[in-house]
């Protein structure tokens, strides 16, 4: 066996240039744009955005040129911009918002497949009784029909759907351009979690959503800075769930970030200058793991996917098991989504898909970053192979 390093850092590489960091999806290392970005804001424009002074001034003009630059990258309108704390702030700022808005009889629609901080979000500001989970198919896909025949129901009122882009499990693409327009013939606004979209396929037309979340450490900017698109007009561009300040047009008080905020934006324009379409290596990698183990299930592989998602369910051992062991080999994986980590066998989308408990308990997530080539997936379908044989023969660490 080869002699592999135990304790690589995100994106270090191992031995033979080639990187075993597997949890993009998790969260990726700073960009190095994004890095210098910060470190000029942080030393140029310190100051608070909110102060009378010029060099407060500047500071406020640099983060509306930011709000601008995003705005652009999503095709919206820089107004609808709010600076949040990163996704999971944003996905609670709509269903805040929702819980003031909305009538008392109205309910919001979610897919079976979105993320805690959209699923318990909503539950948490409107009571788990106003919150209708629509069914996915069997690659985990909501059908645009499934939410028309909850738009056309004529049961409690619909008040606001919300669909993710792409999964942070199986990678798996949403039909949000379709979800959304049917919301429009509806005249009921349209949440999308474009978390884990952004970065990795083309922001532009994002826009068109009518809420967009995004979050700044999934494209290579810094943990603790994200956004949410808003609609244009009243009553929903009138969002506020931290209250205490004029910031943000009084939609977030608090003093903005603005070095995360230019680092977040430089991470995403960098995104979109380098996005040349799939690097390759996924594919292979799993072609290899199904010649090695044929009963292996890839979750979702027959709809489209994020070119670096992989989402298997192993045919045998323990998903911890299989972790540990790739981790002393050097690779970062995960066992479903981060924020399930420690709850083996806690993936959202095979359990929607109707695994059972056992299932559940072998499941591998595998994300790719934007420099894995095909060599360092073909690496790490090899060394999934090794560890399977060395799970089979049993001995110490079963
Ligand atoms: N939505 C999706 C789809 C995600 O993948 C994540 C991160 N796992 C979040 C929301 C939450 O992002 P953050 O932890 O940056 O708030």
């Amino acid at each position: 066996m080869a002699d592999f390093p135990v304790a690589l850092r995100a994106g270090e590489r191992l031995g033979f240039g080639m990187t075993g960091y597997f949890d993009h999806n998790a969260t990726t290392p700073l960009s190095a744009a994004a890095r210098a970005a910060w470190l000029r804001a942080a030393d140029r424009h310190w100051h608070n955005p909110s102060s009378l002074y010029r060099d407060a001034g500047i500071a406020a003009q640099a983060l509306d040129a930011a709000r601008e630059r995003l705005a652009d990258l999503l095709g919206a309108e820089a107004e609808r911009v709010v600076f949040t704390s990163g996704a999971t702030e944003s996905n609670n700022l709509v269903f805040a918002t929702a819980a003031r808005l909305l009538g008392s009889d109205q309910h919001v629609a979610l897919s079976a497949v979105e993320h805690p901080s959209v699923r318990a979000a909503a539950r948490g500001w409107l009571g788990v009784e106003r919150v209708q989970v629509l069914p996915v198919n069997a690659h985990g896909i909501l059908e645009p029909a499934t939410l028309q025949a909850w738009l056309g129901q004529t049961g409690p009122r619909a008040g606001l759907v919300a669909v993710m882009a792409a999964n942070n499990e199986s990678g798996g693409l949403q039909p949000w351009r379709e979800l959304a327009a049917l919301c429009r013939a509806a005249a009921v606004p349209f949440h999308c979690d474009a978390a884990q979209w952004l970065g990795k396929l083309r922001a532009v037309g994002l826009g068109e959503c009518d809420f967009v979340t995004g979050s700044a450490h999934k494209f290579g900017g810094p943990k603790g800075a994200g956004f949410l698109l808003l609609p244009e007009g009243a009553p929903w561009n009138d969002a506020t769930l931290v209250f205490g300040g004029p910031q943000e047009s009084g939609r977030r008080a608090g003093t903005e970030n603005y070095p995360a905020v230019e680092a977040m934006v430089t991470a995403l324009e960098e995104r979109a200058a380098a996005l040349a379409g799939d690097p390759g290596g996924r594919d292979a990698f799993e072609a290899r793991l199904r010649a090695a183990f044929p009963e292996l299930r890839v979750i979702g592989a027959e709809a489209a996917r994020l070119w670096n998602t992989s989402l298997l369910v192993m045919p045998r051992h323990s998903n911890l098991k299989w972790l540990t062991r790739l981790s002393r080999r050097g690779f970062a994986i995960s066992t479903g989504s981060a924020c399930s980590t420690g709850k083996e066998g806690s993936s959202v989308v095979v359990r929607a898909l109707g695994a059972d408990e056992d299932e559940l308990r072998r499941v591998l997530r595998l994300s790719g970053g934007w420099d894995s080539t095909p060599t360092d997936w073909l690496v790490l379908a090899e060394a999934l192979v090794a560890v399977g044989t060395e799970l089979d023969a049993g001995g110490v660490g079963q």
